[in-house]
C-alpha cells in the first residue's frame, strides 16, 4: 500500500470564507500516484471546517446567513468560553456544524465525486494562517 502526506495553507481575506480545494486536491493524488484508495481532508484548527457540497456563490452566501442564525457571533459575551483571551465561541460552533473533514474515494487516479460534488474549505475564523491536511491511502 502507497501513502502520501501534505499540508495545504491558507490565510483567508475575510473571517467567514469559502473556497473550494477540489482542483488542489486533484492535485495531491496526482502527486501521489495512487490510482485506487482513499484520501481523508481536514483542516488542523478547531475553527475551520472542510466538507462537500455544490460550488455555487449564494449558496455559500446562505451558508453564512444560515450560520449566524444558529451560531450569531454577537453578543460575544453570550459564550462562556469567550473570556479574557478568547472571543471566537461561534467560529468553534460554525465549525462544528459544518463539519471537520472528507474522505473520499478515488478510482483510475481521480476523484469519486458526484456531478455537483466540490471539496470546500470553509474558514469561520479567518484572517490567519491555517493549515490542512491531505492523507492519501492506497495503490
Ligand atoms: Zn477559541
Amino acid at each position: 500500500m502507497k501513502h502520501y502526506r501534505k499540508e495545504l495553507y491558507f490565510n483567508t481575506p475575510s473571517k467567514i470564507a469559502f473556497i473550494n480545494i477540489t482542483s488542489q486536491i486533484s492535485g495531491c493524488i496526482e502527486e501521489s500516484g495512487i490510482k485506487e484508495g482513499l484520501v481523508l481532508v481536514n483542516p488542523t484548527h478547531t475553527t475551520s471546517s472542510v466538507f462537500i457540497n455544490d460550488n455555487e456563490s449564494g449558496l455559500h452566501s446562505d451558508f453564512t446567513e444560515w450560520l449566524e442564525k444558529l451560531a450569531p457571533r454577537e453578543p460575544i459575551e453570550q459564550y462562556r468560553h469567550n473570556n479574557a483571551s478568547e472571543d471566537n465561541a461561534d467560529s468553534h460552533l460554525k465549525r462544528q456544524i459544518m463539519g471537520r473533514e472528507v474522505v473520499v474515494a478515488i478510482t483510475n487516479g481521480a476523484l469519486d465525486l458526484g456531478p455537483w460534488e466540490q471539496i470546500l474549505y470553509g474558514d469561520f475564523d479567518g484572517q490567519r494562517n491555517k493549515r490542512v491536511l491531505v492523507k492519501i491511502i492506497g495503490e
